[in-house]
């Protein structure tokens, strides 16, 4: 299985390194002509969802990912990648590729808790390792849209049809589980 990694900015290094150890193929998608080359699923990585943006737009590549999306390449989104996916952002007009419908409040831990670490369940998984910096919020999601993961009350993970996204980076801590659950739930569905 080869997964493609937006590699413009932010950590696709990380998760590189975590499905090559599934034993996947990777792709850096750099310029818009490598979202042509054939690949299973599209990794969206956490980094700085406004300069990820704006480059996806100077390179023209925005508008064939999102349509990629769209028609249902499987697609796995941390931190800055939901961002990047929600349909809206609280307190801020802009809007990304907006391919998932979910608002997101961007830095909402705020100063105080702006990284930590717990260990969480995943859907059907337990005791995930989960990393958040400066991690945003998901602060609605419409009803056709799984939760799979939530923390005090607070949603960190959802699922719908071919996206999944959360707001946590699974690929810091060395674990496979939810690389495994995007290959076996998302892009073998
Ligand atoms: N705070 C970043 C943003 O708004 C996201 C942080 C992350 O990806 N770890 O884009």
């Amino acid at each position: 299985m080869k997964i493609a990694l937006l590699a413009l900015q932010g950590d696709f290094e990380e998760h590189a390194a975590v499905f090559r150890r599934l034993g996947c193929q990777t792709l850096f998608l750099r310029q818009a002509r490598h979202l042509l080359e054939p690949f299973e699923g599209i990794i969206l990585p956490g980094g700085e969802s406004t300069v990820q943006g704006k480059l996806l737009r100077e390179l023209n590549m925005m508008e064939p990912l999102r349509k990629m999306i769209l028609d249902g390449k499987p697609v796995m989104a941390t931190c800055a990648g939901t961002i990047l996916l929600a349909k809206q952002l609280l307190d801020d007009p802009t809007r990304h590729l907006a391919t998932l419908d979910i608002a997101v409040r961007r830095n909402a831990y705020g100063r105080q808790l702006s990284s930590f670490h717990i260990r969480g369940t995943f859907d059907d998984i337990s005791n995930v390792p989960m990393s958040f910096i400066r991690a945003p919020q998901i602060e609605f999601c419409a009803p056709n849209t799984q939760v799979v993961a939530e923390h005090h009350g607070r949603i960190t993970a959802v699922r719908h049809a071919n996206q999944l996204a959360m707001t946590f980076h699974p690929e810091l801590d060395g674990n496979t589980q939810i690389a495994e659950y995007f290959i076996e739930k998302i892009c073998s569905r």
